[in-house]
Formats: structure tokens, C-alpha cells, sequence
């Protein structure tokens, strides 16, 4: 079966600088896709690449059998891929219901934002609980869960997921993975970028490895173990 996105000998970067070099792999429909590596090494731009934030110099891209390598990033997203970008990505002043009306008047229309807010707090009971607050008093983990709930509202057939972990306490942590997980039940297929790598492999069913903008191993998940031999760089 073909896979649902693919990266053929793709290559990026910002300016004169590259920053990935030659990256291909597949992801499977239904599957969670790891992108792991040091600081720097890659993931972001990879997850760029994927979404059309940032153009690839070369090699191609492949999404639900488009090629989108040419193909702007809103008519990417409308295919269903959606990017959950690293950081907090919510407007601090603005309540929860406010985040979540703009975004849902870009991607819904106007006349879909009642619907989506029932989805969002359906999907996450948190934020309904909390949808009068401003989106800045909210804690570390509930602002990913906004962030999460701005992207998934029209049901994507795939979630890029950049570092949703960053900075928060173990027990978030965990919380934001079985959020994860159950998106994964629901059907979307999930690209994770991850620095710690235990959880991201509790959850992957295949791993890239990036180190130095360029691929070390591209397979399935092993655990932390066997997989941290590929994470060195190889000098
Ligand atoms: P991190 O975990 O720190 O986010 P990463 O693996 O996601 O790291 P990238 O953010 O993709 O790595 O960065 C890869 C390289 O590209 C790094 O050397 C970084 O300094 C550089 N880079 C990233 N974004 C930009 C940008 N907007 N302009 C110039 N260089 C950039």
C-alpha cells in the first residue's frame, strides 16, 4: 500500500544554508511516525517541508497520492494535513474560546465555528471547562491541548505534532501522549518530533532518525535502548 505521506531525497534549507539533505521516508496510513534527533539536527524542518512552510530545493513530496511538492501550504492543509507547530502557538490575551473561534472562521467558514467548538470540547472536555479563561493563564499542558484542539477540528488524515512536549512536567507529559494515542485510535496517522525519545516510542510504530540534517536509520521503533546508537552522531 502506498504510504500516506512521502519524502523522496528531499533537501532544505534557510538561505544559502541546508539544513536536511536527501531525507526520504514513508509514513503509513493509521501509524505514528517518530522524527527523532539532537537539537538542530533537522526535525523542524522536516516537519516544514512536510506541511509546505518551508520549500524543498530538491527531491519530492508526496501526501494521499498528490504530489505537493509545488502545492501551497493552505491547499496542503485542505487535503488534511494539519501542523501542530513547536511552542505554545495560542494567543495569550484571547480566552480559549476565542483561539479556537479564530482559527475555526479560517478553517471552517464562518457558519462551521459553532460546530467546531462543539467538536473541540468534545475532543478535549478540558477546554470546555475552561473556555471563558485566557489562553495565558492556562497551564503549560492545557496550551498544547489548544494548540492541538486548533488543528484537529476538521479531522485530519494526518497530524505533525513538533515537540508538544517542551518544557512540561512529566505527568503533562504523559497526559499530552495519551491525547495523542487517542487521536492515533480515532484515525489520524501521527508524525511526532521529539527530543525525549520514551515516549515517542511507547507510541511509534516506525522511527526516523536525524542527525545533522541527514537520516541514520529510517525502520521500525525499537526501544529507547537500541534505538540511542543511532542518535550518536557518526563523527
Ligand atoms: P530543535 O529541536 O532545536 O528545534 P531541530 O532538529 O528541529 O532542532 P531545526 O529547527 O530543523 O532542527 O534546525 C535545523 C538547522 O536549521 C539548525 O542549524 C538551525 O539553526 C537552522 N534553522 C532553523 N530554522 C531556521 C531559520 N528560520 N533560519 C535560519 N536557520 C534556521
Amino acid at each position: 500500500m502506498a504510504p500516506l505521506m512521502a519524502l523522496e531525497q528531499v533537501s532544505a534549507g534557510y538561505g544559502p544554508f541546508r539544513a536536511i539533505f536527501d531525507v526520504s521516508f514513508g509514513l503509513r496510513e493509521g501509524t505514528a511516525l517518530a522524527l527523532l534527533g539532537a537539537n538542530g539536527a533537522g526535525k523542524t524542518t522536516v516537519a516544514r517541508v512536510c506541511s509546505k512552510l518551508v520549500e524543498p530545493t530538491s527531491g519530492r513530496l508526496y501526501f494521499d497520492g498528490h504530489d505537493i511538492t509545488e502545492m501551497a501550504a493552505h491547499d496542503v492543509r485542505r487535503l488534511g494535513l494539519a501542523h501542530a507547530p513547536e511552542g505554545r502557538s495560542v494567543f495569550a490575551t484571547l480566552t480559549v474560546e476565542e483561539n479556537l473561534e479564530l482559527e475555526f472562521r479560517q478553517s471552517l467558514g464562518r457558519s462551521g465555528v459553532e460546530d467546531g467548538l462543539l467538536r473541540a470540547y468534545e475532543m478535549f472536555p478540558k477546554l470546555g471547562e475552561r473556555r471563558k479563561q485566557t489562553a495565558g493563564t492556562l497551564s503549560g499542558g492545557e496550551q498544547r491541548m489548544l494548540a492541538l484542539a486548533r488543528v484537529m477540528v476538521d479531522g485530519p488524515r494526518l497530524l505533525i505534532a513538533d515537540e508538544l512536549s517542551l518544557g512540561l512536567a512529566p505527568l503533562i507529559v504523559n497526559e499530552v501522549y495519551e491525547t495523542l494515542a487517542r487521536i492515533k485510535d480515532e484515525g489520524t496517522s501521527l508524525l511526532i518530533i521529539e527530543q525525549h525519545i520514551g515516549h515517542a516510542l511507547d507510541l511509534a510504530d516506525d522511527v526516523v532518525v536525524l542527525v545533522r540534517g541527514g537520516t541514520t536509520y529510517v525502520g521500525p521503533a525499537f526501544s529507547p535502548d537500541q534505538m540511542s546508537e543511532h542518535l550518536m552522531p557518526s563523527g
